[in-house]
């Protein structure tokens, strides 16, 4: 199966929704089936119940997307454990990305529920790197972003340096 883009509406399961809405609530989401390996997808990274996989229709190049494996909606769900390996993995994505990217800085965040833009019911955050003059004359005028590398080369590259998993990005030592 194709992979799919976990922060859009999946059109099949629209589908699904409209011609058998007995399923609606069983229908598993799909970062769940990413964690359950039903699809495919770019995966970076997985241990200590995260994942982190690349968006398929990336902001930047190199835009990932982290979850806890456990489903859950919103942050105050998490166990501290799971917001201190969160904050672990984003901080580890986040020094890959300058090993093997080089950005200049990045946006860093996830959206809580619908209103706020979450556009599916499994908690996950968003690391988009940011490159100098990365808006060119297409994203300008056609408002169309281009990418500048294939997922599948982004990862390859990313996976060159998952050392960085193994290291305490945490600066501070105050907290243990
Ligand atoms: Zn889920």
């Amino acid at each position: 199966m194709e992979p799919l883009f976990p922060d859009y509406f999946l059109v099949p399961h629209k589908k699904e929704y409209i011609t058998h809405p007995e399923k609606r609530q069983t229908k598993k989401c799909i970062l769940c089936s990413i964690r359950d390996r039903d699809i495919s997808s770019y995966e970076v990274f997985r241990g200590n119940g995260i994942i982190i996989i690349l968006n398929l229709y990336p902001y930047t190049s190199g835009h990932g997307l982290i979850f806890p494996e456990r489903h859950v909606s919103e942050y105050g769900e998490l166990s501290l454990q799971e917001v201190i390996e969160i904050n672990k993995k984003i901080l580890q994505y986040m020094r890959l990305l300058e090993i093997a990217q080089r950005p200049k800085g990045f946006n860093v965040g996830f959206n809580q529920g619908r209103e706020a833009g979450g556009s599916i019911d499994h908690l996950h955050f968003h690391v988009v790197p940011r490159y100098p003059r990365e808006l060119n004359f297409i994203d300008l005028i056609g408002k169309t972003r281009v990418l500048l590398e294939p997922l599948d080369q982004t990862l390859a590259e990313l996976k060159k340096h998952l050392e960085v998993f193994n290291e305490d990005p945490f600066q501070s030592k105050l907290v243990e």
